[in-house]
């Protein structure tokens, strides 16, 4: 036999194979050798006996019914022995589904033909999907997913990274009073907690300054509410500047009510931090045509504990509370401490 006439029996056998495989024709099946051993392609496994790949034949006939069109892009042909062919054959396969991923994807088949009593059976089928997404120096395709994970890990990172900033803002948020930037109630109802317990541990003492305007009512009705916010913004600001020091809070406790928390300070220190602050609101000199003195004061009153178990912090905050009460009965713009 010339080495054309061998081609195109080799050929043949593979035309014929394809056609049938195309066709889902059941006859494919009586083509497969007793010897048969496979690799599937889409299911990524070796099969080992005849039976097995007439079952996975039919399962993919059965799956897609309808004729196949198999476009042939290469193909190369290798005369092993007098009995023995192989063809290997590159194509695309076009599934009756519109834009179906196999149909961009190019599908590698390897058939070996053996001559059994005359008759020309398929051997080994090995078919490889989609194997040109491998690189140079790669078998399988392992840099592209690696630099897919390093994809997603990034995007990952950035979405984790962005959750985080979204907390801390949220988190800032919901301890900020919103009219003058400082901390809110909640916020100092938290620290105050803190140092509570902070202070129960260590027996150091810890001290309250309650503040509240004076005569803010007239203020308003005198200047007009949104005058009234610009003044509690300057005295929010006054307070948290004259206030600096580490571990000290100044917060807006409500309307025009503010609240300084002095972990670690005692009676004298936080009578001092008081006196500090009444000057700096006089400081200010903020006229206020329905007061006495004709600027904004403040009364403050201010008390001090070793935070213990037989007490609470709402106990420190009503005795500062108490002492304001006090500052304002006796007049106002003054500072009154809590003689228990
Ligand atoms: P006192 O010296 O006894 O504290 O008199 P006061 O008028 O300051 O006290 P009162 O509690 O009767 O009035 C407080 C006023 O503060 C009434 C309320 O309208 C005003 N106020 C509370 N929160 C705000 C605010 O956010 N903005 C403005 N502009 N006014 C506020
Ligand atoms: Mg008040
Ligand atoms: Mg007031």
């Amino acid at each position: 036999m010339t080495n054309a006439t061998r081609h195109q029996l080799i050929r043949s056998l593979f035309d014929e194979y394809i056609a049938l495989y195309a066709g889902r024709d059941d006859r494919l099946t009586a083509k497969f050798s007793d010897c048969f051993n496979g690799f599937t392609g889409g299911g990524d496994f070796l099969v080992k006996d005849r039976a097995s790949w007439v079952d996975i034949t039919r399962q993919d006939f059965a799956q897609v019914r309808q004729q196949l069109r198999i476009e042939l892009l290469d193909i190369s042909m290798q005369d092993l022995a007098e009995d023995i062919v192989t063809v290997t054959g590159f194509f695309h396969i076009h599934l009756p589904i519109k834009d179906h991923i196999l149909s961009q994807e190019t599908a590698r088949l390897l058939l070996l033909f053996r001559q059994e009593q005359g008759e020309w059976k398929i051997v080994n089928s090995t078919i490889s999907i989609p194997y040109h997404l491998v690189e140079d120096g790669e078998v399988y395709p392992l840099k592209n997913l690696r630099e897919r994970n390093l994809e997603l890990e990034a995007i990952i990172e950035e979405r984790t990274r962005a959750l985080a900033e979204a907390n801390a803002k949220l988190k800032r948020l919901s301890n900020t009073d919103g009219l003058t930037g400082i901390a809110n109630r909640r916020s100092f109802d938290s620290t105050l907690a803190q140092e509570w317990n902070r202070g129960q541990r260590t027996g150091s003492m810890l001290s309250v300054i309650m503040l509240d305007v004076d005569h803010f009512k007239h203020y308003n009705d005198h200047y007009g509410h949104q005058a009234g916010d610009e003044c509690l913004k300057a005295l929010g600001k006054t307070l948290t500047r004259a206030e600096r020091r580490a571990g000290r809070l100044v917060a807006r406790y409500g309307g025009e009510e503010f609240v300084l928390l002095l972990p670690g300070a005692d009676d004298v220190e936080a009578l001092e931090t008081a006196r500090r602050i009444q000057l700096a609101v006089w400081a200010m000199e903020l006229p206020h045509a329905q007061s006495d003195t004709g600027i904004v004061t403040v009364s403050l009153g201010v008390a001090s504990t070793v935070p213990s178990r037989q007490s609470c912090p709402e106990e420190l905050l009503r005795q500062a509370d108490q002492a304001l009460y006090l500052a304002k009965r006796m007049g106002r713009n003054q500072i009154q401490t809590y003689a228990g």
